[in-house]
């Protein structure tokens, strides 16, 4: 029901809103690869945080989340887990489907990772 949920490339897991269960978070919004515009915060469950909006208008925020664009829409990671520097390859992160309710889900262990240390991008083992 609306709910966004995203999982962080570095660790894999979840990032979790789950009622006072608000992980500190990142969100980077890309569209086309380049940062768009970034927030920081507890993370709401709907693509924002807690503390602060997107100044984009948040229609323009879910076009760019519904692009058929895997560089574009919200890249995510947990505040602990973001890299110092950021990937110059960046991809959004993958939807979680278990919406944020549990620390993991082995049926979202799919595709992509990333690797805090190389910044490369790799498969999800
Ligand atoms: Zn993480």
């Amino acid at each position: 029901m609306g709910m966004f949920s995203f999982i962080c490339p570095c660790c894999n897991k979840g990032i979790r809103a789950e009622g006072r269960i608000r992980n500190r978070v990142a969100l980077h919004l890309i569209k086309d690869g380049e940062i768009v515009e970034s927030l920081r915060g507890s993370y709401d469950g709907y693509g924002r945080t807690e503390e602060s909006e997107w100044s984009l208008d948040w229609g323009d925020v879910c076009d760019i989340m519904f692009e058929e664009n895997e560089k574009s829409g919200i890249m995510a990671f947990h505040e602990e887990c973001e890299p110092d520097v950021l990937p110059e390859i960046k991809y959004e992160s993958e939807h979680d489907p278990s919406q944020g309710f549990m620390e993991e889900d082995e049926e979202s262990r799919h595709k992509r990772s990333l690797n805090p240390d190389t910044l490369e991008w790799g498969e999800r083992v």
